[in-house]
């Protein structure tokens, strides 16, 4: 049975390059591919791959072995800066007309989005 743990607090967005830092793929790092806010959880390009038999489609006509990532609990992950390329967490900050920009509490460097 599913429980509902309700919407979660994901603290990445899809883009950004993270490192998991806890669970079977520690250390592994990638980008977001996919924010599943409902579930706490991220999808993370190359990690987790799960490996699934699928049914013939038009893609794949004999059917075979797909690919695909599953997704990690976004506790486990620890956004990795693009300007000084640290583990971090996320802080905010204000531009000067009031716009709110995520930045970054190693360097404090300004996040793209
Ligand atoms: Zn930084």
């Amino acid at each position: 049975m599913a429980v509902a743990i309700g919407r979660q607090k994901v603290h990445v967005k899809k883009g950004d390059t993270v490192e998991i830092i806890n669970g079977k793929h520690r250390g592994k790092r990638g980008k977001v591919l996919q924010v599943l806010t409902k579930d706490g959880k991220v999808i993370v390009e190359g990690v987790n791959i799960l490996k699934r038999h699928s049914k013939p489609t038009q893609k794949l006509p004999q059917g075979g072995i797909v690919e695909k990532e599953g997704a990690v609990f976004s506790g486990r992950v620890m956004l990795v800066c693009p300007k000084c390329g640290k583990l971090t967490r996320v802080g905010h900050g204000y531009l000067g007309d009031g716009t709110k920009v995520r930045v970054c509490k190693q360097c404090g460097e300004q996040f793209e989005k």
